[in-house]
C-alpha cells in the first residue's frame, strides 16, 4: 500500500491564482508531491479524498497574540491581562488560541506580542494538528511605553540594553523583533499619533539584529513612527495606521518610501463588528485621539483603513495578511479571514488579497508553506463554497492539513 494521498477539490487556489477546473493534490508525508488537474488519473493504492468547496494552501496570519484571548472580558484588556498571568494559565491560554486557529485553516501563526517567552516553548514543541509558530518575544518598547506590562521595556538613553535586548531575544532563538515605533489603542497614556524612540536608538535595534540574522517588524499607527522606523532600515511595518493630526490618509511621498525601501506592511485589518464597541463606550484616550486625527466614527474609520490599503496595492508595496488576534475582542483567534475579506472590500481583486494571507505571507515569514506546489508542506484548506465569487466562504472551512495530518474538527 503506498502512503501516499490525495486530495480532489473542483475549486482551488494556488496561493497566486485560482486553478481553472480545480485540483488534485498529491501528499507523502509531511509535503505535497503533485498539483494535477481534478480529472487526473491516480494510481489505485493512492487513496484519494473527494471535497466540496474550494481547496486552498493553509492560512498564514503574520500577526497574533497567543497569550491573549480577545474572548477575555472586560478590563484590563487581553493583553494586560497576560503581563499578569502565571506561566500555567499562560499556557492553556496559547494552546486553546492555537487550537482555535488550526480548526479555522490557519496553519502558520506569527506571533508578534509574547510574555515571558512561553509562545518559543509552544512553538519548539509544535503539538499534531497545530500549527506551525513563529515568534517574536515581548515585543521591545519603551518604559511604560505601549505594551510595557508584555515586558519588553528598554531604557532609550542606554545603548547596551538595546543591545542586550536583541541578544536576549537572539539567545533564546526568536524568529522576528518586534518594537513599538509608536503608541497604541491598548494602552493609556502612550501617544499613537507620536514616535516612541528616536531613529538613532532604533537603528541600534534594526543594525543588532540584522547582525544576528533576524528581521525587525515595528509596530506603528503614527507616521512620525513610521517615518523613524523607515530611517532606522525596519524590514516590516505593523499596522501603518497613518495616523497625524487631522486625518489619517497615506501621504503619497511615504507609500513612495515604503515601496522603494521593500519594507514589506502589514495592515492588521479586519474585525467582528459585532464584537467592537460602539464609540459612545470606548475609553476617554481613544476618544481623545479620535478627535486629535478629526475621525468621529468608527466606520468612517475602517473606510480610511481600507481605501489605505488600496493605496498599498497600487504603490506595489508587498503586503502581507495579520488580523492582530488576541489583541482585543473584535479580534478573535482564527478570523484572519476577515483580514482578507477587508482587503477585498477595500477594492483588492480576490486572488492578490488571498496570496497576502498564502504564498506571500509564507515567503515573507520564511515558511516553506503557503502554495499548492510539489516541494511545499501539506499544509491544506478547504473552504465550504467559492472563495472566488464569495470571499467570506474563506471563514467556513471544511477540512484542514497541517503538514499532511488532518485537524481533528
Ligand atoms: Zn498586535
Amino acid at each position: 500500500m503506498s502512503n501516499r494521498w490525495a486530495v480532489r477539490a473542483g475549486r482551488a487556489f494556488d496561493g497566486e491564482k485560482f486553478l481553472a477546473g480545480g485540483a488534485t493534490v498529491v501528499v507523502e508525508g509531511d509535503r505535497i508531491i503533485g498539483v494535477e488537474p481534478a480529472a487526473h488519473a491516480l494510481p489505485d493504492d493512492v487513496r484519494v479524498t473527494e471535497v466540496a468547496g474550494t481547496l486552498l494552501p493553509g492560512l498564514v496570519d503574520c500577526h497574533v497574540h497567543l497569550v491573549a484571548t480577545g474572548a477575555f472580558p472586560g478590563a484590563p484588556g487581553s493583553l494586560e491581562w497576560a503581563g499578569t498571568a502565571d506561566v500555567a494559565a499562560l499556557d492553556e491560554v496559547i494552546t486553546e488560541n492555537l487550537r482555535s486557529q488550526a480548526v479555522a485553516g490557519v496553519t502558520t501563526v506569527r506571533d508578534l506580542g509574547d510574555v515571558g517567552f512561553r509562545v518559543l516553548a509552544h512553538r519548539d514543541r509544535q503539538g499534531e494538528g497545530l500549527p506551525r509558530v513563529l515568534a517574536a518575544g515581548p515585543p521591545v518598547t519603551t518604559p511604560g511605553g505601549h505594551c510595557h506590562f508584555l515586558g519588553g521595556g528598554i531604557d532609550p538613553a542606554d545603548p547596551p540594553s538595546q543591545e542586550r535586548a536583541v541578544a536576549d531575544r537572539s539567545d533564546r532563538g526568536v524568529d522576528v523583533v518586534k518594537v513599538m515605533a509608536s503608541g497604541g489603542f491598548l494602552t493609556p497614556g502612550s501617544d499613537q499619533l507620536g514616535a516612541q524612540f528616536e531613529s538613532a536608538v532604533l537603528r541600534r535595534l534594526v543594525d543588532a539584529a540584522h547582525a544576528a540574522g533576524l528581521r525587525v517588524v515595528a509596530h506603528t499607527h503614527s507616521i512620525t513612527g513610521a517615518e523613524v522606523a523607515l530611517d532606522a532600515g525596519i524590514d516590516g511595518l505593523e499596522h501603518f495606521t497613518c495616523l497625524a493630526e487631522g486625518g489619517a490618509p497615506a501621504p503619497p511621498e511615504l507609500l513612495e518610501r515604503v515601496a522603494a525601501a521593500g519594507v514589506t506592511v502589514d495592515p492588521t485589518l479586519g474585525n467582528d463588528p459585532s464584537r467592537f464597541p460602539p464609540v459612545s463606550q470606548m475609553p476617554p484616550h481613544i476618544l481623545e485621539m479620535l478627535d486629535r486625527i478629526g475621525i468621529s466614527d468608527r466606520d468612517a474609520h475602517f473606510e480610511q483603513m481600507a481605501r489605505n490599503s488600496l493605496r498599498l496595492r497600487e504603490h506595489g508595496i508587498r503586503v502581507v495578511s495579520g488580523l492582530d488576534a488576541g489583541a482585543m475582542p473584535a479580534k478573535l483567534h482564527g478570523h484572519l479571514w476577515r483580514s482578507v475579506a477587508e482587503l477585498v472590500r477595500g477594492g483588492w481583486p480576490v486572488g492578490e488579497a488571498l496570496a497576502t494571507a498564502t504564498s506571500v505571507a509564507a515567503d515573507d515569514c520564511g515558511v516553506d508553506s503557503g502554495r499548492l506546489a510539489a516541494g511545499r508542506l501539506a499544509d491544506l484548506l478547504v473552504v465550504d463554497g467559492d472563495v472566488a465569487s464569495d470571499v467570506e466562504a474563506l471563514g467556513r472551512p471544511s477540512a484542514v492539513w497541517v503538514g499532511g495530518v488532518p485537524v481533528a474538527g
